[in-house]
């Protein structure tokens, strides 16, 4: 694929004479690879002070793509984007669920809209369409132009059809699969979340189009509880819900190898259209709320064979999302570093690259977190504790359910 050979030269993403390279497609449409969906208007997905879940983690992800330089090509922006309709809504959602969103959504007073922990508040209905929108929107973007796109204020995989779970409102991302499976048929989701995408599993656990492999830490150890390797499928959807629940510590080298010895074979076989990749980085070290260890080199281990796939076999449609992430710092750099990658810079920013210091002023105060100073700033992890035992422990479990192999591969 174009885009992994290619290394255009770029100045260094620290100069701030730089020009912001946020332009549109009407000034240069023929230089884009990836386009990149974020409205500033996603902050209104706000849950209010001590909230875990900070949309403005993901916003300062989005203004950093937006100040570094991402050589010749860049990345096509597109910043306005309205709530999605009812109509669009009700393709995944049910009617009395919505009504109570919106009813949610005029009152002064908060109410739950699950049993504690994703709060309603004034204008929620708009801001968590919007962010539907956007996603619905990356994947309109990758097909009609043949290339990745990108939402990183996107994966809100835990809604379900009738309510709300897990700072989730409404799911964007099982809105996005069902919209690319209306165009193009079979449609992959691959979720490496330190949660299990429960919404998306079970919204599509009957469907045959949907091929759903989910990392996430085990259920015994982390909410929600769900994605045993047993859940797989039913119907059409039998042996096509592949759940890969991860001990707490796996780290890069589980990622990895999973990725080569059971993603890719199932990508493989399906045959997918379009893969839309929940990209959530509360699988990083150091996130408050999970304790797996991934860093940088498990998540572009995962983007790079992604993109590999969809370039040989999508027409080059990927489509990324963001997802959980709780550390300020790592999802803003991991999720700039997935945006530089899509943009068609090979490997992204290399350790140590300074950030740039009027991106770093950007850092609201009241986070009470000192801005990071280079790419390398986010989280180290501690011991690994993924063992081939364990992963053949694993695999076998999986083997059994999906009643097929997985050999290790070399
Ligand atoms: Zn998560």
């Amino acid at each position: 694929m174009r885009l992994h050979s290619d290394r255009p030269s770029r100045r260094s993403p620290s100069d701030d004479r730089l020009e912001s390279r946020y332009v549109t497609a009407e000034e240069e449409p023929s230089r884009f690879v990836s386009t990149i969906v974020w409205d500033p208007r996603f902050l209104d997905y706000d849950f209010g002070p001590g909230h875990p879940f900070v949309m403005e983690y993901r916003g300062l992800a989005a203004g950093l793509l937006r100040e570094i330089d991402l050589g010749p090509r860049g990345l096509l922006w597109k910043t306005d984007v309205p709530p999605a309709d009812h109509s669009l809504l009700v393709r995944f959602h049910r009617e009395e669920y919505i009504q109570l969103v919106e009813g949610a959504s005029h009152l002064e007073r908060r109410i739950w809209l699950d049993s504690g922990d994703t709060p309603g508040f004034r204008g929620c209905h708009d801001a968590a369409a919007r962010i539907v929108q956007g996603s619905v929107e990356a994947v309109r973007a990758a097909i009609e132009r043949s290339a990745p796109a990108f939402q990183p204020g996107g994966g809100l995989h835990h809604a379900h059809r009738d309510r709300a779970s897990g700072f989730c409102i409404y799911n964007d991302v099982a809105l996005a699969v069902d919209e690319a499976c209306r165009s193009l048929g079979k449609v992959a989701y691959v979720d490496v979340d330190a949660h299990h995408g429960d919404g998306v599993m079970y919204g599509f656990y009957g469907r045959g189009d949907v091929l759903d492999i989910d990392f996430h830490q085990d259920g015994s150890s982390l909410f929600p509880g769900t994605g045993d390797v047993s859940e797989s499928g039913h119907d059409d959807g039998e042996g096509l819900k592949v759940n890969l629940p991860l001990p707490p510590g796996s780290g890069d080298r589980a990622l990895v190898s999973l990725l080569h010895r059971v993603v890719l074979p199932m990508l493989r076989e399906f045959r997918p259209r379009l893969i839309v990749l929940q990209h959530g980085v509360d699988g990083h070290a150091g996130d408050p709320l999970a304790q797996l260890q991934y860093t940088r080199t498990g998540y572009l281990a995962v983007l790079h064979e992604l993109l590999a796939f969809t370039g040989e076999h999508c027409s080059g449609r990927l489509v990324v999302t963001g997802g959980g992430g709780y550390d300020p710092t790592n999802v803003a750099l991991t999720l700039a570093r997935a945006g530089t990658v899509l943009s068609g810079l090979t490997d992204g920013p290399s350790d140590g690259d300074p950030l740039p210091a009027r991106w770093r002023e950007t850092f609201p105060s009241r986070l009470k977190v000192v801005p990071p100073r280079t790419w390398s700033d986010e989280k180290s992890p501690g011991r690994d504790a993924w063992t081939r035992e364990t992963e053949d422990a694993l695999v076998g479990r999986l083997e059994a359910v999906l009643g097929r192999r997985f050999p290790r591969v070399a």
